[in-house]
């Protein structure tokens, strides 16, 4: 398989995509024609890593990886994904969040570094992997490549705008693990990634390779547990089940929309944002107005100009086609802050307030719709990362899953940087 970047650049092999990250055009790698796969494909393919074999395999003909291809995806898919019925209606709950860092993410940085890893681990020269996170992401880069030879990791994420165990996370790893707080949001933390990337001089002397959702090796093994959910539905039902996506930069929703794509049996996709309009607001006009971030409940949603959307338009269509195809839901601070309290007392279980948009979303859907066909709500995180907001809506505290706990444990790091570029390089050069 051949990718080529979304403003025109390429074609490059797939390990030349993971590594660099974004194209040298600036733009995003995007898989050149997508495989077409029937249900029949799938026979035989049992469990979630067997599906995401099939799924997988065309994206890694060509490349030096194929043979690997079982091995990525056993320390990729190496948590259980449960798929949980929920009451009150036909639908349920996929949970992305049982990983290492208690959040979908998990999934994506795994795969990333199994790959890298195999194709550029280099104690003498060590590959950067340089990551802007409003939150969840960075954590999980950094569990994933934690004490990786030949590998390190900057992490960049906005001062004040994650939460205490989410800032946790992001700080209490190893030496090849460096964690920057930025006096700014998490837009100044993108953009002096992509700067830096772009810098040709900063960039090799540190072997540069990104980890956000903009690197296409955190997008393909997304889409394998929405195959999986998808098929496993299709072969009880017949039937194709809809998903709602909680969306901030289009990452996980994207891998759900490439699935259905790709042939798999999934339904309509509705994306849930939070307060940040930029995609609803362009389903509506038409018109594409990135802005800066506005601070919501569900954080690292907390996205003004998300970035996927230039891959989408480039696999999918424009506004007017990705409106008929795609349905969009945005959900205020005061509908996420009532449906944590609602889903509670109706679930037995808190949700955070990221997957509280999809749960709230599936509620504004007429009656006719949510009795159509199974609806899956997607849970991108687990209630206890975001304690401090989940907990007085619901009167009383989240348990603690064990990952999160010995996490938690571990002492903590951190350096703090204004919003430049120049602060980042100068920092860097000090700690490796
Ligand atoms: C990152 C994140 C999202 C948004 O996912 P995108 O791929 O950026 O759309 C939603 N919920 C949680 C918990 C996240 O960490």
């Amino acid at each position: 398989m051949q990718y080529l970047s979304t403003r025109g650049a390429g074609p490059v092999g797939l390990d030349q995509a993971l590594v660099a990250g974004i194209a040298e055009d600036g733009g995003l790698f995007v898989p050149r024609g997508l495989p077409e796969f029937a249900n029949a494909d799938f026979d035989g393919a049992d469990s979630l890593n067997a599906v995401a074999r099939v799924v997988c395999e065309p994206f890694f003909a060509g490349s030096s990886l194929a043979d690997d291809l079982d091995a990525v995806l056993n320390e990729t898919l190496s948590f259980p994904i449960p798929l949980t019925p929920l009451p009150g209606g036909d639908w349920s709950l996929l949970e992305l969040f049982h990983g290492p860092t208690a959040a979908f993410k998990d999934v994506g940085a795994a795969f990333l570094a199994a790959c890298l890893t195999r194709l550029c681990g280099d104690a003498k020269a060590p590959l950067t992997i340089l990551v802007a996170t409003s939150g969840d992401t960075g954590g999980a880069v950094a569990a994933a490549f934690n004490e990786r030879p030949g590998m390190r990791v900057v992490v960049l994420y906005p001062k004040g705008r994650v939460s205490a165990r989410q800032e946790h996370q992001l700080t209490c790893w190893g030496d090849n693990v460096l964690s920057v707080r930025v006096d700014g949001s998490f837009d100044d933390c993108q953009r002096i990634v992509k700067a830096a990337l772009a810098d040709g001089a900063l960039s090799s002397r540190h072997r540069f390779s990104s980890a956000n959702s903009i690197n296409v090796g955190r997008l393909l093994p997304q889409a394998t547990y929405y195959a999986y959910s998808a098929l496993e539905h299709w072969r009880a039902t017949g039937t194709k089940p809809g998903f709602i996506v909680p969306t901030g930069n289009l990452g996980n929703a994207l891998a759900c929309i490439l699935a259905r794509e790709m042939g798999l049996p999934v339904g309509p996709v509705v994306l849930a944002t939070n307060a940040n309009r930029t995609i609803p607001d362009y389903f509506e006009t038409l018109e594409w107005l990135p802005r800066p971030s506005v601070r919501t409940l569900a954080s690292a949603m907390d996205v003004g100009d998300p970035s996927n959307m230039e891959r989408l338009r480039c696999l999918v269509g424009g506004a007017d086609v990705l409106r008929d195809r795609l349905g969009v839901v945005s959900v205020s601070d005061e509908q996420i802050a009532r449906e944590i309290a609602r889903s509670f007392a109706g679930f037995g279980f808190a949700v955070c307030p990221h997957t509280a948009t999809a749960t709230y979303a599936w509620r504004t859907f007429d009656e006719a719709v949510r009795e159509e066909r199974h609806w899956i709500a997607v849970a991108t995180a687990h209630a206890a990362k975001f304690e401090t907001i989940v907990e007085p809506r619901i009167g009383e505290a989240v348990p603690l899953p064990p990952e999160l706990e010995a996490m938690l444990s571990r002492p903590t790091r951190v350096l703090d940087i204004e919003p430049e570029l120049e602060a980042l390089a100068e920092c860097m050069q000090h700690a490796f």
